[in-house]
């Protein structure tokens, strides 16, 4: 996903370029605003966490881009390619050390194995949506 900090600063551009140079192939891919509820149900795995409320007030506060991408090691290369959670501690060159201002606004988000991932695009996609 491109979060909504990135989508209001004009960065989708930005970001779909890196993604489409780093050879991933895109699935899937659609723009929308989700709601409070349907965030609070994608970051489910996060709910005891302190931050759940100011997360999924946060990606429910402007529209985003939601993308299936295929690779090989896709999960693993595209936390590479996005850099860590927290921009200040991202490599240089990284999506979030380029365009994240913060450990929660934070540009993009990336899967973090291959189950979350089917899991994650089946959230977003059917299968006529894929690609
Ligand atoms: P990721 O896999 O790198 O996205 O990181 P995590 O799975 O640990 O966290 C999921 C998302 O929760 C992050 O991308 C952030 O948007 C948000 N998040 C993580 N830690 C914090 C925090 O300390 N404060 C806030 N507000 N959000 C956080």
């Amino acid at each position: 996903m491109i979060k909504p900090d990135a989508v209001r600063a004009g960065n989708i551009g930005n970001i779909l370029q890196m993604v489409n140079q780093a050879g991933f192939r895109i699935v899937a891919m659609k723009y929308l605003h989700i709601t409070k509820t349907q965030a609070e149900k994608f970051y489910e795995v996060h709910k005891e966490r302190p931050f759940y409320g100011e997360l999924t007030e946060f990606m429910s506060s402007g529209p985003i881009v939601a993308a299936i991408l295929e690779k090989d090691n896709a999960v693993s290369d595209f936390r590479k390619l996005i850099g860590a959670t927290n921009p200040a501690q991202a490599e240089e060159g990284t999506i979030r050390k380029l365009y994240a201002a913060s450990v929660g606004e934070n540009a993009v988000h990336g899967s973090d194995s291959d189950e979350n991932a089917a899991i994650e695009g089946n959230f977003f996609f059917s299968g006529l949506e894929q690609f």
